[in-house]
């Protein structure tokens, strides 16, 4: 018997009873069958073995209800799904959870910009890495709410601030100007998001009394590469961070970034942590590194289109209510290419001609897309929401770029 047969008898028995039940995949049990033939060669035979078999794991996990009781082993396996099977899953659950036109705008800001105390390898604003970036204080009034103005009337609907922190700490002045910053820019009838690093639980307070919509904190990427990338912060701290946001009723957005020099064992296990959290974000930003000279990253290949794709679909379909954010390295991908991701199920992207410290996409050419695509801008939403599957949602969410505060 050779592996291609074996596996299709361990795969064809079980498989019926998996797509009514819960807990292993087809895939799942697929990827455990293989790793008692586990070859590198047999990889492309087990996909084979996966589509003859009629179900993928996108397939069988894109018709349940919202979950966060996923295992790492039904992520992986929807995960490596066939690629256009994943996409068409993707794209179904994109279009029973959200009107699939609607794109919402956000503008990011850098508030207060470089000389970082942290780490983070991928970050230009880092005050330990040698790059372009110059430090400077946390900007003027005046400043912002022109920005937040000017962003409003380009048909953004999100204005998002990001300060180059650890953490707010004891900045009382600066967090206090920002507070207000958030009650302005909320008058003006935008959603608004910070990120600012960590947060104590009076500083959440404050800041949804403020009228924050949403705070931003990323996971970067999995526990396990975490340190890899960042020593000074843990990854507990983040997850401590995004527990107070929420506890504080702001909606949460983290995500992370591939591109980083991680496996796709890293990336799946990035979207376990967040498709586990007791509530999914309501908004997950996938971004893709955009390597900046004199960053320790600074000579990673850039991340491919497909990588990028499976990756959304991915987060599409195991964090069906949250908002999907292609986030940096948009810039780097064609318009057909974002249509792709489009398609996949992401549906927030940051206008405007920067991201902190990074390029982004021209505000023309991101128009263009729009009406070629056919996709129109998402008004905002205020309001917190919760979905059908036990953990709650809102559509509203933050923002994000170079950095994963
Ligand atoms: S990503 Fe954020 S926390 Fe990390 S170095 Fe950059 S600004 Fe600082």
């Amino acid at each position: 018997m050779n592996a291609f047969n074996a596996l299709r008898l361990l795969v064809n028995p079980v498989s019926k009873s998996l797509s009514v039940g819960r807990g292993l995949s087809v895939r799942a049990l697929s990827n455990t069958a293989s790793r008692s033939f586990a070859t590198a060669e047999n990889e492309s035979i087990k996909k084979d073995a996966q589509t003859a078999e009629g179900l993928s794991a996108a397939a069988i996990h894109s018709n349940g209800p919202a979950r966060n009781d996923w295992t790492r082993e039904e992520i992986q396996a929807i995960y490596d799904s066939p690629f256009l099977d994943l996409l068409f899953h993707a794209a179904k659950v994109h279009r029973a959870n959200f009107n699939p036109r609607e794109v919402q705008q956000a503008t990011l800001l850098s508030i207060k910009t470089g000389g970082c105390s942290e780490d983070c390898s991928y970050c230009p604003q880092s005050s330990r890495h040698e790059t372009e970036v110059k430090a400077s204080k946390l900007l003027e009034r005046d400043v912002v709410l022109d920005a937040a103005r000017k962003a409003k009337n380009a048909g953004s609907t999100r204005f998002c601030m990001g300060a180059a922190w650890r953490e707010v700490g004891g900045k009382k002045t600066n967090f206090n100007n920002i507070l207000d910053y958030v009650k302005e820019i909320r008058g003006m009838g935008m959603e608004v998001c910070c990120t600012l690093g960590m947060l104590d639980e009076a500083q959440a307070k404050a800041l949804k009394n403020a009228g924050l919509t949403a705070y931003n904190h990323n996971l970067d990427t999995s526990r396990e590469y975490y340190s890899k990338i960042i020593t000074t912060r843990t990854y507990d701290e983040r997850l401590e961070t995004i527990a107070r946001a929420r506890e504080a009723g702001i909606s949460v957005c983290s995500g992370g970034i591939i591109g980083l020099g991680e496996s796709e064992d890293d990336r799946v296990g990035l979207l376990t942590t967040l498709a586990t959290l007791p509530a999914h974000p309501e908004s997950v930003p996938i971004n893709a590194l955009l390597a900046v000279k004199g960053t320790p990253l600074e000579n990673q290949e850039p991340v491919k289109i497909w990588d990028m794709v499976r990756m959304i679909s991915t987060a599409r379909i195991v964090m069906p209510k949250s908002m999907v954010r292609l986030s940096a390295g948009r810039v780097r991908f064609s318009q057909p290419e974002q249509a792709l991701c489009f398609f996949a199920g992401a549906n927030s992207i940051f206008t405007g001609d920067k991201l902190l410290t990074t390029p982004n996409n021209e505000f023309t050419d991101d128009q263009l897309m729009f009406q070629t695509l056919g996709l129109v801008p998402k008004p905002p939403k205020f309001e917190q929401s919760s979905c059908s599957g036990g953990c709650s949602h809102s559509d509203a969410e933050p923002k994000q770029a170079d950095a994963a505060n």
